[in-house]
């Protein structure tokens, strides 16, 4: 496989499927299955979900509430869809832990990395809730931290776009896409890949992000087997160095018992 340890993105919208708000069945059990697929392979997998099929910080001022008001909802409904993510995983007898950004005791477990970590070594999904546990951020930048922390290879972002486009696709019918891309080009085109903070963190880590379509049957274990799909945003672009794997194992001598559970 080409990649060790991979942090998969998915945005909240796209586990409406057709429906307007809340979660699709249909769409929820193909995202598992894929991940399933993926997890068999050996490849480490990390998720972050989005929040956006429930509720967006952004809404709140709408609402006349409280925008922090409105993030710790928003964040709230990311541990929600991770709820539903694990659920549809197990169903599927797929090993998972939620870690949650916000301590939420009965539920999930709270984020600590070195349990992070634990848990992918031993194979299981890792559903990283609640983004990174503060306002005025998205889940995009909880998905590049949490990535640099666990030391993935790769944010591989799936949205329901194959690529990163020279315009938007779906109004511009000359728009064409960008097999390979540097983070350099992406800020001087003004191209829409995460929000600013989240890339920053991309680019200041050295960490490419692959942006592909997650609703293609398929792609998550094509992408992870060393086939190009979609668009990757690298240092380098197409001169990128392979990466080797950065992360060694934990030494169980300096994990705690409760860590090594
Ligand atoms: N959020 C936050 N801090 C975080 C992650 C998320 O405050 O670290 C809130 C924010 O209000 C955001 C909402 O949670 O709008 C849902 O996340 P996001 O909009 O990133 O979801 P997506 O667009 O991927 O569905």
């Amino acid at each position: 496989m080409k990649y060790n340890r991979i942090l998969l993105k998915l945005s909240g919208e796209a586990l409406m499927g057709q429906q307007q708000y809340g979660i699709d069945a249909v769409r929820l059990m193909q995202y598992a299955e894929e991940i399933k697929t993926a997890a068999a392979t050996g490849t480490q997998v990390a998720v972050v979900i989005g929040g956006g099929n429930i509720f967006r910080g952004v809404q709140a001022e709408a609402f006349g509430l409280d925008r922090v008001q409105g993030d710790y909802m928003g964040m709230l409904a990311t541990v929600i869809n991770s709820m539903a993510l694990q659920s549809a995983l197990e169903k599927l007898d797929v090993n998972t832990r939620l870690l949650s950004g916000v301590t939420i005791q009965r539920v999930c477990e709270p984020y600590i990395r070195r349990r992070a970590l634990r848990h992918l070594e031993k194979g299981r999904v890792v559903i990283f809730g609640a983004g990174i546990g503060s306002p005025y951020f998205t889940t995009d930048s909880a998905a590049s931290l949490r990535a640099i922390e666990i030391e993935a290879d790769v944010v591989l972002k799936g949205t329901r776009v194959d690529g990163i486009y020279t315009a938007d696709p779906e109004k511009d019918p000359t728009a064409t896409r960008y097999p390979e891309i540097t983070f350099d080009e992406v800020m001087e085109k003004n191209l829409n890949v995460m929000d600013m903070t989240a890339f920053t963190l991309c680019k200041e880590n050295n960490l490419p992000i692959i942006v592909f379509d997650m609703n293609k049957p398929g792609n998550l274990q094509r992408l992870i087997e060393g086939e190009t799909v979609g668009t990757r945003v690298s240092m380098n672009g197409s001169k990128a160095p392979k990466l080797e794997p950065k992360h060694s194992a934990l030494q169980p001598s300096l994990t705690t018992p409760t860590e090594q559970a």
